[in-house]
Order: C-alpha cells, then sequence, then structure tokens
C-alpha cells in the first residue's frame, strides 16, 4: 500500500469514529489499482465541512462553498471533500451553487469519469458503483451517466478526458468520444488558465502524442482555440517533449500564442526564442557566437525542437563547440568594457556596448585572441570605424 494511502487512513478512521463515512476516491485510488505513483489524495465523506474542520488540528478552508477542507498531517495535505451533488451547472464549467448530501451514491454521480469514480475505504475494499473496475480493466475513459449532458455542464471534463489518455494511455470509449465531438465547440466558454493547466499537464505526460491523436481524430482540435495545426504537427513529432517544447512548437504555427494564454511575459518570450532559434538552425549548424549569446541550455532545446521536426540532431556538435568557446560570459575578455572607457579616450558612451560587443564576437569566432594588447588594438580599429560610419 502506498505511504500516502497508509497516513490518509489515519483520517477515514477518525471521520468514522466520529459517525461519518469517509472514503478515498479520484485518482489516488485509480492510480493505486494500476499500481502507479500516487501524487496526491482526495477523500469524499458524508461529514460536514464543519465536523472535518472541528476533528483536526490542522485544516485549511481551501473550498468551503464547494465543500472541500485540506487537512495536514505533519504537513502532508490530504483534500476531504463532503459529500455533494452539483446545482444548475453555469458558464458550461461550475455549477452556480453545491448541494451537500449525506449519500455516497450522489456524490459518485456528478464525478466525471467510471473510472475517477472508485471509492476504497479503510480496510483496503473497493465500492465500485458505475462499473469503474471493468473500464479500469479495458483501459477505457467512459462518462458517468449521459456524456453530451456532462459535457454540457462541464466543458473542461473534455479536456479531462484528453488528459486521461495523455497520463495513462486509455482510449476514449466511443459514445463518450462522440459528445465529445459535438461538444467541442464550449470549451470556448472555459477560462484560459483551466486550459492552459490541462495543456500543460497534456504535454507532459507519457502518451501525449496518442492524446492529440484523438483530438484530431475526433474533430476536437478543429474547435480548439485555432490551434488545430499545431497540435497536428505537435502529434506527428518524432521526438518526445516536455510543456515548454511543445508550446515553443505551438508558437511556431500560432503566432498569437501570447494573447490567447495567460502565459507570464517571461515565459513567452522564452517560447518564442526557442521557435525562433530552431527556425535558424533547422539545416544550418549552431555557429559558435549563437551558442555563446543564446547559451547552450536553449539552443539544445531548439535543437530538440527540430528533432521533433525530424531534422537531424546537432547534439554533439552543440556540446563540443560549447567546451570549446574561449570566453563564455563578455566579462571573460582580456580587455573589458571599463578597458574600453579607460584607454579608448575620447569615447561616446554608448559605442562602449558596441565596441564590447565586437570584441566578443571576434573572440568568439577566433578571429582575434582573447589577450589585452591584440583586444585593444581591435578596439581601436572598431572604434575607427564608428567614427566613420558616423560622419558619413
Ligand atoms: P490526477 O491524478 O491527475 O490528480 P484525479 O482524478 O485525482 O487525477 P483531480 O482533478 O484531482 O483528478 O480530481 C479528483 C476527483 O474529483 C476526480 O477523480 C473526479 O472524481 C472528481 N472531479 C474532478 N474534476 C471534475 C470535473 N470537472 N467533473 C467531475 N468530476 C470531477
Ligand atoms: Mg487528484
Amino acid at each position: 500500500m502506498h505511504a500516502l494511502l497508509e497516513q490518509g487512513k489515519t483520517i477515514l478512521h477518525r471521520l468514522q469514529a466520529a459517525g461519518h463515512e469517509a472514503f478515498f476516491v479520484g485518482g489516488a485510488v485509480r492510480d493505486h489499482l494500476l499500481n502507479r505513483p500516487i501524487v496526491d489524495v482526495d477523500i469524499t465523506t458524508s461529514a460536514s465541512v464543519e465536523a472535518v474542520a472541528a476533528l483536526f488540528e490542522k485544516t485549511v478552508l481551501t473550498g468551503a462553498r464547494y465543500g472541500t477542507v485540506t487537512v495536514l498531517l505533519d504537513k502532508q495535505p490530504f483534500e476531504v471533500t463532503s459529500y455533494r451533488t452539483d446545482g444548475n451547472y453555469v458558464d458550461f464549467r461550475r455549477p452556480d451553487h453545491v448541494q451537500f448530501t449525506r449519500s455516497l451514491t450522489e456524490d459518485l454521480k456528478r464525478r466525471d469519469f467510471t473510472i475517477n469514480q472508485l471509492v476504497m475505504d479503510a480496510h483496503n475494499k473497493i465500492h465500485d458503483h458505475h462499473n469503474g473496475l471493468d473500464d479500469l480493466q479495458k483501459q477505457c475513459i467512459r462518462a458517468i451517466g449521459k456524456p453530451s449532458a456532462r459535457f454540457e455542464e462541464d466543458a473542461l471534463r473534455m479536456l479531462r478526458a484528453f488528459r486521461f489518455v495523455a497520463k495513462l494511455g486509455f482510449t476514449i470509449e466511443p459514445i463518450t468520444l462522440k459528445a465529445i465531438t459535438d461538444a467541442a465547440p464550449l470549451m470556448h466558454h472555459i477560462a484560459i488558465e483551466r486550459v492552459q493547466d490541462e495543456l500543460v499537464r497534456i504535454f507532459n505526460a507519457d502518451y501525449a502524442r496518442d492524446a492529440l491523436k484523438v483530438m484530431i481524430s475526433s474533430k476536437f482540435a478543429k474547435a480548439f482555440f485555432n490551434l488545430e495545426e499545431g497540435l497536428k504537427s505537435l502529434a506527428k513529432a518524432k521526438a518526445p517533449f516536455d510543456d515548454e517544447l511543445a508550446f515553443a512548437l505551438l508558437q511556431r504555427h500560432h503566432d498569437t500564442l501570447g494573447e490567447l494564454f495567460k502565459f507570464s511575459q517571461r515565459r513567452l518570450n522564452n517560447f518564442a526564442n526557442i521557435s525562433h532559434l530552431a527556425a535558424m538552425t533547422e539545416t544550418t549548424l549552431f555557429s559558435p557566437l549563437t551558442i555563446f549569446n543564446e547559451g547552450l541550455e536553449t539552443c539544445l532545446k531548439a535543437n530538440h525542437l527540430n528533432q521533433m521536426l525530424g531534422f537531424e540532431s546537432q547534439e554533439d556538435h552543440l556540446l563540443q563547440c560549447a567546451k570549446r568557446l574561449p570566453i563564455r560570459h563578455a566579462r571573460e575578455l582580456a580587455f573589458r568594457g571599463d578597458d574600453v572607457l579607460k584607454h579608448l579616450k575620447p569615447i561616446r558612451k554608448r559605442w562602449v556596448g558596441l565596441i564590447v560587443k565586437g570584441l566578443v564576437e571576434a573572440v568568439v569566432n577566433r578571429h582575434v585572441e582573447n589577450e589585452y594588447e591584440a583586444l585593444k588594438t581591435y578596439a581601436i580599429h572598431l572604434k575607427t570605424n564608428l567614427e566613420k560610419s558616423d560622419n558619413t
């Protein structure tokens, strides 16, 4: 038994001792049965939020409106949620209110897929209300209840279905998949942050390409924020990837990525940078100056992106070239910016940067030795050129 489940049993026992029902539910039970790693544990209980909060020393009211309390045992969080049924759904995402219930059966009905409604009690006994064990065996993702209604209630569930394909390598049951095809345009009602979170998880999962293939073949991708072309390219990737490389590739096909997603400017610049660098080096060798300017790590990422696109890897070249760089930083120059200021007087401030850049280029390209006198002479030559071009 996974250590987190063993630890979580304390919570089940305490809730039961106080006269409530309590079970492990969701991903932890599913992944336990599949012998997969367990990252977090959800507990479902007949106890109210107040009752849960009163029974444990350390609790955080993380989503009290929706019945969720986080219980901390030795700093390890467990999400404990009261049995509930969801009220009317608004905006294709959240119920406008939830109703708490005393019935496990009612609680399990609101859950998305049969493999996610399995519950386990403190004696490791599994309770299965919707044939989830059978679907787990068949490696099948099937919506609970009427699939079309479930995706109309909450459109994010479609992306969750693809996330479970990506994570588990399962297939989506045909009626559920048909409902996804039909409900795909509803994705536009979902907050982009949620979409983004799910995409990151899909891209980082073992079976990401399988999930992407189903997104395309089901026509879901067609209605997905105009990203179909990029998703198609990703589905055909010839090398594995992570979310950073996936978004860099999407950026290649969709230069408005920054307007669609809510990533930090820094992250967006990074995607654009990798994408741009890759486009320049598909069939052209990375130059020493590029490796110096961009850094080995970014170059390796751009190289990986090109491998995804089927271009030959330049990894050996990159590693060797990086090792052989005469300098790794401008401050390693034998004649530096402060020397320029001191010895090339009188000099315009804005020329200093340009001259240092020229010195770096000359050293990295091995046109000039990284040696004081040689660089000083070259710096004087650069300054003369600047003066000439300023006079014309
Ligand atoms: P993971 O291991 O990736 O966390 P998970 O199945 O635990 O997968 P969570 O997002 O942690 O997924 O949700 C926990 C459980 O809550 C799910 O297993 C499911 O029973 C229920 N659930 C979560 N989101 C939804 C949703 N949008 N609609 C219906 N049920 C949901
Ligand atoms: Mg979970």
